[in-house]
């Protein structure tokens, strides 16, 4: 069980959701200051079990978890809320103001992602409960969130979606980026920008880059997955090269109406021959956002681009 937890700091815990059962797919992030904890993220409803195991072996009863902060409404992000307020119906939800409706009326959300995962949406995201009205708190741009032992500031970040925020602890200096920080494995020097269909704006996105470069954070929290200190520079310049690198790749092969299928084989060609130098196992980048989704979201960028510029 212990293995499911990675101590950050001394009040903030990762716990590994163990998605699919695999490590290192998708994180939540604990804070306990010994009588009141939060989480950043629920994972989806299908990790709950895991995710409560979890907050328990951290030693945090259940009573005590009071607020869930999510960064978007993405499934793999917060999924779970709705079962947790069944739970625990004293607990508080977080959301941005686009997402709130989705949470309240989950329907559009979930038809949309049965659009992508057809059959397999209940194996792989559980049963998605509706979030009460009166659990859920809406949170605005720079707004500041008291959880345990700490203060959180939120930052609008669209570009991955509209319904994004990131997420500063202005104790610890660390950043928890949901998407908009990208996907990076623990020990692997490769971030995967994450860009599904129907709300990737590239432009957004840089522009989130750009504010989000300027905090200077100690350390990047993605969701997917894990602490990175060091040279954040490094990460957030890759994260922005690769995000624009594959967008002009995708945009020239849409401009030379190339099929979604050949558009597929050479961004997955691009990506198997980085991975390559690199020495290192892609699957778990695969798990947590793959290259159908990705290469789906930016077709869909460019074809409404294109179309607008004609
Ligand atoms: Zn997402």
């Amino acid at each position: 069980m212990t293995s499911i937890l990675h101590r950050l700091t001394e009040q903030t815990t990762a716990i590994d959701l163990q998605f699919q059962g695999r490590p290192n797919v998708i994180a939540a992030y604990l804070f306990y200051d010994g009588e009141q904890a939060a989480l950043i993220e629920t994972g989806p409803a299908s990790t709950v079990d895991t995710l409560l195991e979890g907050v328990q072996a951290a030693g945090v009863p259940l009573e005590a978890l009071r607020q869930l902060i999510v960064t978007h409404i993405h499934l793999d992000h917060s999924g779970g809320a709705g079962v947790l307020t069944r739970q625990l119906p004293w607990v508080r939800v977080y959301v941005h103001p686009v997402g709130a409706p989705h949470l309240v009326d989950p329907s559009k959300l979930l038809a949309s992602a049965s659009r992508i995962y057809g059959d397999k949406m209940e194996s792989l995201w559980g049963k998605i409960l509706p979030v009460p009205q009166a659990n859920l708190i809406v949170v605005n741009d720079q707004d500041e969130i008291k959880i345990p032992g700490s203060t959180v500031r939120a930052f609008d970040t669209p570009g991955h979606a509209r319904h994004h925020h990131a997420y500063l602890d202005t104790n610890s200096g660390l950043l928890f980026t949901g998407d908009v920080g990208g996907v990076r494995m623990p020990g692997v020097s490769y971030v995967r920008p994450p860009t599904p269909p129907p709300e990737l704006d590239i432009e957004a996105w840089v522009a989130s880059i750009s504010k989000l470069r300027a905090l200077n954070a100690t350390g990047l929290c993605p969701t997917h997955f894990g602490l990175f200190r060091g040279n954040l520079h490094w990460h957030w310049n890759d994260l922005e090269n690769r995000l624009l690198d594959w967008g002009q790749l995708v945009r020239g092969l849409v401009k030379d109406n190339a099929s979604d299928d050949e558009i597929l084989e050479q961004v997955k060609t691009n990506a198997t021959a980085e991975f390559k130098k690199l020495d290192v196992d892609p699957s778990a980048y695969d798990v947590a956002v793959s290259y159908e989704s990705l290469v789906a979201g930016y077709i869909r960028y460019w074809k409404k681009q294109l179309e607008r510029d004609k």
